[in-house]
């Protein structure tokens, strides 16, 4: 028994090791890559589930390693967290973001209503200067407030909660869009959507992968949808993969969808392709 102690603590140690380098090593391909400005977005279609008119597209972060490929952002991202790169990464994401809906609003006239959602870490929010630097943005960029959405999670509101209200109180009067990310996993009640004046609510895939057969989920779904409705928030289903779960969906009057069913995140020229061929997925 004690031999068997002492291989389990043998193996625990090198794979805490190997993780350790793993995150060293992430780090310093991060670094680099800020660097050499080597990240770029995607852009994911946002859908009205009944007319499938786009309404607008969330921007996704994508890095390409020289050996690796493609690494995903829900890998690199935290790490960007852990490390503090995310402020860099994050202040990149919102300039390109908004520099390039605004070029697609310039040369198509049926961009000039479509909207770009940006994902905005809790780390972000550290920043004192957060909403003069999303104020100059706009002004740099060109882009109108109202044409621009931060998409922040649960436990963004959670932590630093009164520094955040009045962050995202200012960023209101703005007229920028506020919406819940992942909507379900986090903690945060009704009243934290009232308080914080939160304008969308994003259902998190998990709720609705099987929902159709899973009476629980769409319970839950329905649930969310007539509230939000209530307070006047806007719902999108996240993570829409077949046309049963968007017909349920309409079913149940959740106005906006976005899923692989409509469109995977497309690249920038993809994306203006799609802009410029037809308005809907
Ligand atoms: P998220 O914000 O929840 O983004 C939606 C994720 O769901 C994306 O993954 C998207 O590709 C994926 N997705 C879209 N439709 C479907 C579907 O029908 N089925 C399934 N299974 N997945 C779908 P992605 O691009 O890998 O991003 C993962 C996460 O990384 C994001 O989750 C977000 O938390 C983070 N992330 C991505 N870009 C950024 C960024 O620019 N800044 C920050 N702070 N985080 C980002
Ligand atoms: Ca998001
Ligand atoms: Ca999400
Ligand atoms: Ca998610």
């Amino acid at each position: 028994a004690k031999g068997l102690g002492k291989a389990r603590y043998a193996v625990f140690d090198t794979s805490m090791h190997a993780q350790a380098v793993a995150l060293l090593q992430m780090e310093t391909y991060l670094r680099r890559a800020v660097e050499r400005q080597e990240f770029q977005l995607h852009y994911q279609p946002i859908v009205n589930l009944k007319t499938r008119e786009l309404v607008g597209f969330e921007a996704l972060i994508r890095l390409w390693h020289a050996e690796r490929g493609f690494i995903s952002p829900a890998e690199f991202i935290p790490v960007a967290e852990e490390t503090g790169l995310i402020i860099q990464i994050g202040t990149w994401v919102l300039r390109e973001a908004c520099r390039q809906m605004y070029e697609w609003q310039q040369k198509f006239t049926a961009a000039r209503n479509l909207k770009m959602s940006v994902n905005i870490s809790p780390k972000q929010f550290r920043q004192l200067d957060l909403v003069t630097q999303v104020e100059q943005n706009l002004r740099e960029t060109g882009l109108n407030a109202r044409d621009l959405k931060l998409e922040i999670t649960e436990s963004t509101l959670v932590e630093n909660a009164d520094l955040v209200a009045s962050m995202l109180k200012e960023m209101q009067a703005l007229g920028i869009g506020l919406s819940i990310d992942d909507f379900g996993t986090g903690y945060s009640s009704l009243s934290y959507l009232h308080r914080f004046a939160i304008d969308t609510l994003k259902i998190d895939k998990s709720f609705i992968k099987d929902f159709n057969t899973d009476g629980e989920k769409s319970k839950i779904v329905n649930t969310v949808i007539v509230l939000a409705e209530n307070l006047g928030i806007d719902v999108i289903a996240e993570g829409v993969e077949t046309a049963e779960q968007a017909y349920l969906l309409q079913e149940l009057k959740c106005q906006f969808g976005q899923g692989f069913l409509f469109s995977r995140p497309l690249d920038a020229q993809a994306t203006e392709a799609l802009i410029a061929a037809k308005l809907e997925c």
